[in-house]
Protein backbone atom coordinates (compact mmCIF):
# COMPACT_ATOMS: atom_id res chain seq x y z
CA UNK A 1 0.00 0.00 0.00
CA UNK A 2 2.84 2.54 0.92
CA UNK A 3 4.35 1.52 -2.41
CA UNK A 4 1.61 2.73 -4.16
CA UNK A 5 1.37 5.81 -2.08
CA UNK A 6 4.78 6.40 -2.67
CA UNK A 7 4.46 6.32 -6.85
CA UNK A 8 1.20 8.07 -7.10
CA UNK A 9 3.01 10.99 -5.17
CA UNK A 10 6.20 11.04 -7.30
CA UNK A 11 4.20 10.60 -10.65
CA UNK A 12 2.11 13.80 -9.74
CA UNK A 13 4.97 16.13 -8.18
CA UNK A 14 8.00 15.03 -10.87
CA UNK A 15 5.89 16.83 -13.50
CA UNK A 16 4.10 19.67 -12.09
CA UNK A 17 6.05 22.96 -10.15
CA UNK A 18 3.83 24.05 -7.66
CA UNK A 19 2.60 27.75 -8.78
CA UNK A 20 0.09 27.80 -5.96
CA UNK A 21 2.51 27.31 -3.13
CA UNK A 22 3.62 30.61 -3.22
CA UNK A 23 0.46 32.03 -2.25
CA UNK A 24 -0.56 29.71 0.10
CA UNK A 25 0.06 31.29 2.93
CA UNK A 26 -3.37 33.55 2.70
CA UNK A 27 -4.95 30.66 1.55
CA UNK A 28 -8.40 32.03 3.12
CA UNK A 29 -8.54 35.01 1.62
CA UNK A 30 -8.00 33.59 -2.39
CA UNK A 31 -10.22 31.16 -4.59
CA UNK A 32 -9.46 27.77 -2.79
CA UNK A 33 -9.89 24.30 -4.06
CA UNK A 34 -11.02 21.57 -1.15
CA UNK A 35 -9.99 18.12 -2.34
CA UNK A 36 -13.44 16.20 -1.44
CA UNK A 37 -12.91 12.99 0.06
CA UNK A 38 -9.72 13.45 -1.49
CA UNK A 39 -8.99 12.36 -4.48
CA UNK A 40 -12.35 10.61 -5.04
CA UNK A 41 -13.11 10.36 -8.58
CA UNK A 42 -10.20 8.91 -9.14
CA UNK A 43 -9.46 6.54 -5.94
CA UNK A 44 -12.01 5.04 -3.54
CA UNK A 45 -13.23 7.79 -1.33
CA UNK A 46 -11.53 8.89 1.94
CA UNK A 47 -9.06 6.18 1.86
CA UNK A 48 -5.72 7.36 2.87
CA UNK A 49 -4.36 6.35 -0.99
CA UNK A 50 -7.02 8.89 -2.15
CA UNK A 51 -5.76 11.73 0.19
CA UNK A 52 -2.41 11.17 -0.83
CA UNK A 53 -3.24 11.29 -4.95
CA UNK A 54 -4.86 14.64 -3.21
CA UNK A 55 -1.98 16.23 -1.93
CA UNK A 56 0.22 15.79 -5.16
CA UNK A 57 -2.26 17.49 -6.65
CA UNK A 58 -1.82 20.68 -4.95
CA UNK A 59 -5.33 22.06 -3.28
CA UNK A 60 -5.70 24.16 -0.64
CA UNK A 61 -7.25 21.59 2.03
CA UNK A 62 -8.34 18.00 1.92
CA UNK A 63 -11.25 16.93 3.49
CA UNK A 64 -12.13 14.62 6.09
CA UNK A 65 -15.60 13.42 7.24
CA UNK A 66 -15.37 11.80 10.73
CA UNK A 67 -17.59 9.47 12.48
CA UNK A 68 -16.79 7.63 15.87
CA UNK A 69 -16.23 4.23 16.57
CA UNK A 70 -17.49 2.25 19.34
CA UNK A 71 -14.30 3.15 21.40
CA UNK A 72 -14.58 7.05 20.43
CA UNK A 73 -11.78 6.64 17.75
CA UNK A 74 -12.90 9.38 15.05
CA UNK A 75 -12.90 7.82 11.98
CA UNK A 76 -12.31 9.18 8.27
CA UNK A 77 -15.55 8.29 6.48
CA UNK A 78 -18.94 10.05 5.03
CA UNK A 79 -21.72 8.11 6.46
CA UNK A 80 -22.62 6.83 9.76
CA UNK A 81 -23.16 3.90 7.84
CA UNK A 82 -20.66 1.02 6.78
CA UNK A 83 -22.88 -0.77 4.07
CA UNK A 84 -21.92 0.94 0.36
CA UNK A 85 -18.24 1.54 0.89
CA UNK A 86 -16.85 -1.71 2.44
CA UNK A 87 -17.26 -5.86 3.08
CA UNK A 88 -18.72 -5.50 6.18
CA UNK A 89 -22.02 -7.92 5.11
CA UNK A 90 -19.51 -10.72 5.02
CA UNK A 91 -17.11 -10.01 7.71
CA UNK A 92 -19.42 -9.21 10.07
CA UNK A 93 -22.92 -10.32 9.04
CA UNK A 94 -24.38 -10.89 12.76
CA UNK A 95 -24.04 -7.17 13.78
CA UNK A 96 -26.61 -5.58 11.17
CA UNK A 97 -29.51 -4.19 13.05
CA UNK A 98 -33.30 -3.94 12.54
CA UNK A 99 -32.76 -1.56 9.74
CA UNK A 100 -30.38 -3.47 7.83
CA UNK A 101 -27.95 -1.25 8.48
CA UNK A 102 -24.22 -1.50 9.87
CA UNK A 103 -23.05 1.37 11.67
CA UNK A 104 -19.63 2.51 12.40
CA UNK A 105 -20.37 3.30 16.04
CA UNK A 106 -21.53 -0.38 16.63
CA UNK A 107 -17.51 -1.64 16.03
CA UNK A 108 -14.33 -1.37 17.81
CA UNK A 109 -11.58 0.89 16.08
CA UNK A 110 -9.59 -2.76 15.93
CA UNK A 111 -12.94 -4.43 14.04
CA UNK A 112 -13.35 -1.53 11.47
CA UNK A 113 -9.62 -1.85 10.36
CA UNK A 114 -10.64 -5.80 9.39
CA UNK A 115 -12.51 -4.58 7.04
CA UNK A 116 -11.67 -3.67 2.68
CA UNK A 117 -12.83 -0.61 1.20
CA UNK A 118 -14.36 -0.26 -2.00
CA UNK A 119 -15.24 2.20 -4.28
CA UNK A 120 -18.85 3.52 -3.27
CA UNK A 121 -21.44 1.22 -4.33
CA UNK A 122 -25.40 0.38 -3.55
CA UNK A 123 -25.57 -2.48 -1.52
CA UNK A 124 -28.76 -3.96 -3.03
CA UNK A 125 -27.25 -4.44 -6.39
CA UNK A 126 -23.76 -4.48 -5.72
CA UNK A 127 -22.54 -1.79 -8.11
CA UNK A 128 -20.59 1.51 -8.35
CA UNK A 129 -22.57 4.91 -7.95
CA UNK A 130 -19.92 6.11 -10.71
CA UNK A 131 -19.50 4.14 -13.67
CA UNK A 132 -16.73 5.38 -14.92
CA UNK A 133 -14.61 5.57 -11.52
CA UNK A 134 -12.20 3.23 -9.89
CA UNK A 135 -13.57 -0.44 -10.42
CA UNK A 136 -15.88 -1.80 -7.33
CA UNK A 137 -14.19 -4.39 -5.40
CA UNK A 138 -10.46 -3.71 -6.87
CA UNK A 139 -7.18 -3.62 -4.97
CA UNK A 140 -6.62 -3.47 -1.28
CA UNK A 141 -8.07 -0.61 0.45
CA UNK A 142 -8.48 0.11 4.37
CA UNK A 143 -10.27 2.53 6.76
CA UNK A 144 -8.52 4.80 9.01
CA UNK A 145 -8.41 7.26 11.84
CA UNK A 146 -8.26 10.67 11.92
CA UNK A 147 -4.92 10.80 13.10
CA UNK A 148 -3.46 9.15 10.71
CA UNK A 149 -4.58 11.12 8.22
CA UNK A 150 -3.32 14.50 10.12
CA UNK A 151 0.08 12.64 10.37
CA UNK A 152 -0.40 11.61 6.47
CA UNK A 153 -0.55 15.27 5.91
CA UNK A 154 1.36 16.94 8.20
CA UNK A 155 4.41 14.56 7.29
CA UNK A 156 4.11 15.47 3.47
CA UNK A 157 3.68 19.19 4.53
CA UNK A 158 6.95 18.59 6.11
CA UNK A 159 8.45 16.68 3.49
CA UNK A 160 7.34 18.98 0.54
CA UNK A 161 7.93 22.13 2.26
CA UNK A 162 3.82 22.80 1.05
CA UNK A 163 1.12 24.05 2.89
CA UNK A 164 -2.08 22.21 2.64
CA UNK A 165 -4.78 22.26 5.16
CA UNK A 166 -7.21 19.56 6.32
CA UNK A 167 -11.08 20.63 6.60
CA UNK A 168 -12.88 18.03 8.81
CA UNK A 169 -16.64 17.52 9.17
CA UNK A 170 -17.83 16.58 12.44
CA UNK A 171 -20.84 14.17 10.98
CA UNK A 172 -24.13 14.05 12.51
CA UNK A 173 -23.44 15.10 15.81
CA UNK A 174 -27.34 14.59 17.08
CA UNK A 175 -26.54 10.66 16.58
CA UNK A 176 -23.45 10.30 18.41
CA UNK A 177 -25.04 12.39 21.64
CA UNK A 178 -28.14 9.97 21.42
CA UNK A 179 -25.54 7.39 22.54
CA UNK A 180 -23.91 9.33 24.80
CA UNK A 181 -20.87 10.73 22.80
CA UNK A 182 -19.70 14.13 22.32
CA UNK A 183 -18.07 13.89 18.88
CA UNK A 184 -16.86 17.87 18.80
CA UNK A 185 -15.12 17.92 22.14
CA UNK A 186 -13.32 14.40 20.91
CA UNK A 187 -12.47 16.16 17.42
CA UNK A 188 -11.82 19.33 19.16
CA UNK A 189 -9.10 18.18 21.05
CA UNK A 190 -7.08 16.25 18.69
CA UNK A 191 -7.35 19.28 16.83
CA UNK A 192 -5.30 21.24 19.12
CA UNK A 193 -3.26 18.00 19.79
CA UNK A 194 -2.08 18.51 16.50
CA UNK A 195 -1.46 21.97 16.66
CA UNK A 196 -5.10 23.35 15.23
CA UNK A 197 -6.41 26.03 17.13
CA UNK A 198 -6.72 29.35 15.52
CA UNK A 199 -8.05 30.83 12.29
CA UNK A 200 -4.48 31.24 11.09
CA UNK A 201 -3.97 27.31 11.06
CA UNK A 202 -4.12 25.26 8.16
CA UNK A 203 -7.45 24.27 8.88
CA UNK A 204 -11.30 24.87 8.65
CA UNK A 205 -14.02 23.06 10.82
CA UNK A 206 -17.34 22.40 8.95
CA UNK A 207 -20.77 20.51 10.08
CA UNK A 208 -24.56 20.70 8.47
CA UNK A 209 -26.10 20.88 12.24
CA UNK A 210 -26.30 24.60 13.04
CA UNK A 211 -26.94 24.46 16.51
CA UNK A 212 -23.83 22.49 16.80
CA UNK A 213 -21.66 24.78 15.06
CA UNK A 214 -22.73 27.76 17.07
CA UNK A 215 -22.14 25.51 20.58
CA UNK A 216 -18.33 25.03 18.90
CA UNK A 217 -17.76 28.39 19.10
CA UNK A 218 -19.85 29.74 22.18
CA UNK A 219 -19.55 26.41 24.77
CA UNK A 220 -16.53 24.20 23.33
CA UNK A 221 -14.68 27.79 22.57
CA UNK A 222 -13.36 27.00 19.46
CA UNK A 223 -10.95 29.70 17.56
CA UNK A 224 -10.97 27.82 14.38
CA UNK A 225 -12.36 29.30 10.91
CA UNK A 226 -15.61 27.63 11.32
CA UNK A 227 -17.89 26.99 8.00
CA UNK A 228 -21.79 26.55 8.53
CA UNK A 229 -22.71 24.04 5.84
CA UNK A 230 -26.33 24.27 4.70
CA UNK A 231 -28.65 21.71 3.07
CA UNK A 232 -31.41 23.92 3.20
CA UNK A 233 -32.57 27.48 1.66
CA UNK A 234 -31.63 29.92 3.76
CA UNK A 235 -32.62 33.54 3.56
CA UNK A 236 -31.00 36.75 5.03
CA UNK A 237 -32.10 36.49 8.71
CA UNK A 238 -30.61 32.70 8.29
CA UNK A 239 -26.90 34.67 7.32
CA UNK A 240 -27.16 37.16 10.01
CA UNK A 241 -26.95 34.37 12.38
CA UNK A 242 -24.56 32.47 10.73
CA UNK A 243 -22.74 35.39 10.87
CA UNK A 244 -22.53 35.94 14.80
CA UNK A 245 -20.47 32.58 14.88
CA UNK A 246 -18.87 31.09 11.38
CA UNK A 247 -16.35 31.99 8.87
CA UNK A 248 -18.00 30.79 5.98
CA UNK A 249 -20.79 29.13 4.63
CA UNK A 250 -20.47 26.05 2.39
CA UNK A 251 -24.01 25.83 0.37
CA UNK A 252 -24.72 23.38 -2.69
CA UNK A 253 -23.76 24.81 -6.39
CA UNK A 254 -27.26 24.01 -7.01
CA UNK A 255 -28.83 26.84 -4.69
CA UNK A 256 -26.18 29.53 -6.37
CA UNK A 257 -26.42 28.54 -9.66
CA UNK A 258 -30.31 28.30 -10.59
CA UNK A 259 -30.19 27.42 -14.85
CA UNK A 260 -30.49 29.05 -17.68
CA UNK A 261 -33.19 31.89 -18.66
CA UNK A 262 -34.54 31.18 -21.99
CA UNK A 263 -31.47 33.24 -24.11
CA UNK A 264 -29.52 30.85 -22.61
CA UNK A 265 -27.95 33.47 -19.52
CA UNK A 266 -27.25 31.76 -16.60
CA UNK A 267 -29.28 32.70 -13.33
CA UNK A 268 -27.23 33.34 -10.44
CA UNK A 269 -29.23 33.40 -6.79
CA UNK A 270 -28.41 36.27 -4.12
CA UNK A 271 -26.82 34.09 -2.22
CA UNK A 272 -22.87 34.68 -2.61
CA UNK A 273 -23.83 38.50 -2.60
CA UNK A 274 -25.99 38.41 0.53
CA UNK A 275 -23.16 35.99 2.17
CA UNK A 276 -20.25 38.36 1.10
CA UNK A 277 -21.77 41.31 2.60
CA UNK A 278 -21.72 40.21 5.73
CA UNK A 279 -18.27 39.01 5.42
CA UNK A 280 -18.94 35.43 5.42
CA UNK A 281 -16.85 33.29 2.63
CA UNK A 282 -18.78 30.51 0.27
CA UNK A 283 -17.07 27.17 0.14
CA UNK A 284 -19.63 25.15 -2.16
CA UNK A 285 -20.24 21.90 -3.10
CA UNK A 286 -19.74 19.18 -5.10
CA UNK A 287 -18.25 20.22 -8.26
CA UNK A 288 -17.74 16.24 -10.53
CA UNK A 289 -16.23 16.24 -14.05
CA UNK A 290 -18.35 13.30 -14.34
CA UNK A 291 -21.70 14.98 -12.68
CA UNK A 292 -22.56 18.26 -14.89
CA UNK A 293 -26.04 18.74 -14.29
CA UNK A 294 -27.48 21.03 -16.57
CA UNK A 295 -23.88 22.45 -17.60
CA UNK A 296 -21.70 21.72 -20.92
CA UNK A 297 -18.47 21.21 -19.61
CA UNK A 298 -16.64 20.72 -16.12
CA UNK A 299 -14.84 24.12 -17.61
CA UNK A 300 -17.82 26.07 -17.71
CA UNK A 301 -19.49 24.86 -14.54
CA UNK A 302 -16.25 25.72 -13.09
CA UNK A 303 -16.37 29.56 -14.70
CA UNK A 304 -19.86 29.45 -13.57
CA UNK A 305 -19.37 29.01 -9.96
CA UNK A 306 -16.10 30.81 -9.42
CA UNK A 307 -16.50 34.23 -11.67
CA UNK A 308 -20.22 33.98 -12.24
CA UNK A 309 -21.38 33.66 -9.25
CA UNK A 310 -17.96 34.71 -7.02
CA UNK A 311 -17.56 31.49 -4.92
CA UNK A 312 -14.61 31.24 -2.50
CA UNK A 313 -13.77 27.75 -2.54
CA UNK A 314 -15.44 24.62 -4.22
CA UNK A 315 -15.46 21.02 -3.06
CA UNK A 316 -14.39 18.94 -5.74
CA UNK A 317 -13.62 15.44 -6.52
CA UNK A 318 -11.53 16.12 -9.21
CA UNK A 319 -9.06 18.48 -7.69
CA UNK A 320 -6.30 18.45 -10.29
CA UNK A 321 -8.90 20.15 -12.81
CA UNK A 322 -9.73 22.24 -10.48
CA UNK A 323 -6.73 23.58 -9.88
CA UNK A 324 -5.33 23.97 -13.43
CA UNK A 325 -8.91 25.74 -14.35
CA UNK A 326 -7.36 28.64 -11.27
CA UNK A 327 -3.98 28.74 -12.75
CA UNK A 328 -5.20 29.71 -15.90
CA1 LIG B 1 -18.25 16.25 3.81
Amino acid sequence: MYKTIALIIILFMAGSVNLRSQTKINSKARKIVIAHRGASGYLPEHTLESKAMAYAMHPDFIEQDLVLSKDNVPIVIHDIHLDDITDVDSKFPSRVRKDGHFYVIDFTYKELQQLNVFERFDPKTKKAVFLKRFPYGKSHFKLHSFQDEIELIQGLNKSTGNTIGIYPEIKNPGFHRKLGKDISKIVLGILIEYGYKTKSDLCILQCFDEIELKRIRTELKSNLFLVQLVGRIVNEKDLDDFKTYADGIGPSIRSIVNGFDKNGNVIYSDLVKNAHARNLKVHAFTFRADQLGKAPSFEKLLEMGFYGANIDGAFTDFPDKVVEFLEK
